[in-house]
């Protein structure tokens, strides 16, 4: 490789050809499914299984209707399954292309970001710190390059790099800046040769994903037992064998909400679809059911909940001199109240804000705002020193950096050392008050800082020096103090206010002076007159702080990890919010770790949520959302599993009133398809509860039947079973074709307890018209079984006069219209 192309990287037509040649720089390729493989896993399903056998007897024994309609129904459950898995497959590939890592390249001269998948060998790759490496690089540049290699080795110690040393895939750039051409990718790479040992590939089922199986394997054994019943009960009854095996098998099929696991399925990823479009993007489904169990929300205070946007508001110098500072955003412009005239201490303290910084302002474009470049509260001290009269280039050029200490979150302060023209060194440090002043010396000063601080600004104390040598440890004295305010995003406090009606305790975590914090948090409305702050340099948390605090200050983010885990001790479901290196582990830790969009890539791979707009307001929507899907879920629930329930009841009290087949499995397998088919799945579109967001978070220990939902279905099916069999022995009295008139009671009976259950949305939410529709559809096709010749050929019914069908829809819809009015609390 040429010197040029090192510093150029390839062009994008190298990197298109070289990506054929080789293939994308993915750990574990998965192979998109072909629809023959889909149709056969929903064939291989143990009900299909059952059907198929059944419709084998059928044929044998000649019985050309039952055979037609096993094979409709084959058709249409496979059908429908293929349908419902492509749909949650698309939603899912949507998302992890959202959420795929990207990586900095550069391409035919120029930086680009692209997705990670898409490097080559020999790409040039830029890191900074917070960057996953993409693939196996050879470095070119690392200037106090430190690597966090544990992904690799298991060692999490930082270890320092330099140029013409690897790097390899899925480390981290922990501190410093880096630059490599890339050596190996996929699963050639570091990474991917891991990979191949551990295949941790393709996430698992969700918990709830595997509870609702077992549910499902719980109701198919249930309904074998009871149908074994049924089967023994109709041959005992002089019913010949094989039509009531045939009946028993359709029972089984009718009785199992067979489509369960698609619904699940696709309600969570239409969901995390949905939550994708709001600006929240789940990276695994998982995180869409866990949302809606969320107690504790705990929040970086800078960005989240305020506007991340710095400015210098008040000043107050060694001397005693006070200053209000105003301007717009980072411009340099701006006024000092009362204007600053010769002031000494207010230039030195300016410009030592400007000298010890590594932040830019970055003019306007066109119609534009300046911008910042780098740390935003260090270009706040950029703008402030252009508003008290200094020229950011010019001052910065007459005084170069000649040595620094960078800021560090033990020590709160950061140093810089600057050559003087006179040859002399300038000495700047600036920090935390209660790391720069002296409590006895500087007494004004800290009574100041507390002033400032009570008043929601952070507040950071500027010292200098003058002195021969280029020494940091040189006695500085302080040339005062800045109050920079970051003004809490306007929405922050109904934020907080949602969160706090919808059961979320919202938590404000930062490093700020506890006054800062305070003030912060009350202007919020989360503290309370007499509300202690709870401290993170202050030892371990007492019980009684991690119980009662709101507000954390002067919290390092590593000790961000103890607090969500002293919360999770307590049995919270935590989510907790972070951007930097450090948030990585307690990301990981949170139930939900929610990453800003705009923070680092090792950041958003450590969490189950990314927010695009860094808006913790987001958060809220999402858990509403979370708790929508899971009332849907349960909501289809109640549906299916009730009518299940009547159908076996159904059939196994028939005989006993005297009604020896109460149905016929052709009409059983009628009805199994007009009311699990399309109404089940309208069931997952409904919109949200009014009171989604009002009520307490669900224990995640809840069974998914629990909270009455067992109860109310037993009820359900016991309702529907009742008025079905109550037509049916009032047409057996009459001499009326008795079975008809269950068929029809039954299927429209299911289908008015999928209208009750719909969900109780807010006024002004659009309807889900596909729950009506599909309802309305089923119906009709229901009633067509007994009106019209061919479909009573098929389903062995007979015709019904225009009044008794009238008296069925009317019988038929007492269950529903019961379970509508009883019903009290959620889905
Ligand atoms: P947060 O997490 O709330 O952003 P930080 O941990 O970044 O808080 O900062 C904690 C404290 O350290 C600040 O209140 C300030 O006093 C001091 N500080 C932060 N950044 C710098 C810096 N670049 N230089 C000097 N002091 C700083
Ligand atoms: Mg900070």
């Amino acid at each position: 490789m040429s010197g040029t192309g090192i510093r150029a990287g390839l062009s994008s037509a190298e990197a298109a050809a070289r990506f054929d040649a080789d293939g994308p720089n993915a750990v574990a390729v998965v192979k998109p499914r072909r629809l023959a493989g889909r149709v056969g896993r929903q064939l291989a399903d143990p009900l299909v299984a059952l059907l198929l056998a059944a419709a084998v007897v059928t044929t044998l024994l000649g019985d050309l209707p039952d055979t037609a309609i096993i094979a409709l129904v084959v058709v249409v459950n496979t059908v429908i399954g293929v349908v419902q898995e492509v749909r949650a497959d698309a939603a899912i590939a949507a998302l992890d292309d959202l959420a795929a890592p990207t990586a900095r390249v550069v391409r035919d001269g120029t930086d680009r970001i692209v997705p990670a998948a898409s490097l080559v060998r020999d790409d040039l790759v830029r890191l900074e710190a917070g960057d996953v490496v993409p693939a196996d690089l050879e470095l070119t540049v690392a200037q106090r390059a430190a690597f966090d290699e544990s992904a690799l080795t298991g060692e999490s110690v930082p270890v320092h790099r330099a140029a013409g040393e690897p790097a390899g895939s899925g480390t981290v750039l922990t501190a410093g800046r880096a630059a490599g051409i890339v050596t190996r990718t996929g699963a050639a790479s570091s990474l991917g040769r891991i990979a191949e040992l551990v295949t941790h590939t393709k996430p698992g089922p969700t918990p709830l994903q595997r509870r609702i199986a077992a549910l499902g394997r719980a109701l198919g054994l249930a309904a074998v037992a009871v149908s074994a019943v049924v089967f023994a009960l109709g041959v005992l009854a002089g019913q010949p064998v094989a039509r009531m095996a045939i009946t028993a098998v359709s029972l089984v099929v009718a009785a199992v909400p067979e489509s369960l696991p698609a619904v699940v399925t696709l309600a969570l990823a239409l969901g995390a679809r949905r939550m994708a479009r709001t600006r929240a993007i789940p990276r695994r489904l998982h995180a869409v059911e866990t949302l809606g169990s969320v107690t504790v929300i705990a929040a970086d205070k800078t960005g989240t909940l305020t506007e991340n946007r710095m400015a210098v508001q008040k000043t107050v110098t060694a001397g005693g001199g006070r200053y209000t500072i105003t301007g717009t955003g980072y411009a340099p412009a701006g006024t000092v109240t009362p204007p600053a005239g010769p002031d000494d201490q207010l230039r030195l303290l300016a410009l030592g804000g400007l000298l010890c910084n590594d932040a830019n302002l970055v003019a306007p474009v066109g119609d534009g705002e300046w911008g910042a470049a780098g740390d935003p509260m260090e270009a706040a001290l950029v703008a402030f020193a252009g508003r008290c009269g200094l020229d950011p280039a010019t001052e910065r050029a007459k005084a170069p950096r000649v040595a620094e200490r960078p800021f560090d979150h033990t020590t709160l302060r950061m140093s810089t050392v600057h050559r003087l023209d006179t040859g002399d060194h300038l000495i700047v440090a600036k920090g935390a008050p209660e790391a720069m002043l002296d409590a006895d010396a500087d007494a004004e000063l800290v009574g100041a800082a507390h002033e400032l601080a009570a008043d929601g600004l952070r507040v950071l104390a500027i010292a200098t020096a003058v002195a021969d040598r280029p020494d940091t440890t040189a006695p500085l004295r302080p040339a005062g103090l800045v109050g920079i305010g970051d003004p809490l995003r306007a929405a922050a406090p109904a934020t907080a206010a949602a969160f706090e009606r919808s059961g979320v305790r919202l938590l404000l975590i930062t490093g700020d002076h506890p006054a800062t914090a305070a003030a912060i948090g009350t202007q919020l409305g989360i503290l309370g007159p007499g509300d202690r702050v709870a401290r993170g340099d202050d030892g371990p948390l007492t019980d009684q702080e991690v119980a009662h605090a709101r507000v954390y200050a002067r919290t390092q983010p590593e000790r961000k990890l103890d607090i969500v885990a002293a919360l999770q001790q307590r049995g919270e479901v935590v989510a907790m919010t972070g951007d930097g290196v450090n948030d990585a582990p307690a990301l990981r830790r949170a139930d939900i770790g929610v990453a800003m969009g705009g923070g680092t890539e090792v950041a958003r791979q450590a969490a189950e949520l990314v927010l695009v707009d860094d808006n913790l307001a987001t958060v809220a929507d999402a858990i509403g959302e979370g708790r929508r899907i899971y009332d849907n879920i349960r909501r289809f629930l109640r549906y299916a599993l009730s009518g299940g329930i009547a159908e076996l009841l159904v059939m196994l009290a028939g005989p006993l009133l005297g009604m020896p087949l109460a149905l016929l499995p052709g009409q059983l397998l009628w009805i199994n398809l007009l009311t699990h088919g399309v109404p089940g799945v309208a069931l997952g579109a409904e919109p949200a509860e009014a009171d989604v967001r009002r009520r307490p978070p669900r224990s995640p220990q809840e069974s998914v039947l629990g909270d009455g939902l067992l109860a109310s279905v037993l009820a359900g099916g016991l309702a529907v079973a009742t008025v079905v069999l109550a037509a049916g022995v009032l047409a057996h009295q009459a001499g009326r074709p008795w079975q008809s008139v269950m068929f029809v009671t039954l299927g429209l009976a299911q289908l008015g307890v999928a209208l009750a259950v719909r969900a109780k949305a807010a006024p002004g939410t659009p309807r889900n018209w596909s729950l009506p529709a599909a309802v309305a559809l089923s119906g009709v096709l229901q009633i067509a079984g007994v009106l019209t010749e061919p479909l009573r050929l098929l389903l062995g019914t007979e015709p019904l006069t225009g009044i008794e069908l009238l008296g069925c829809a009317l019988i038929a819809v007492l269950p529903g219209l019961a379970l509508r009015l009883l019903r009290h609390g959620r889905a």
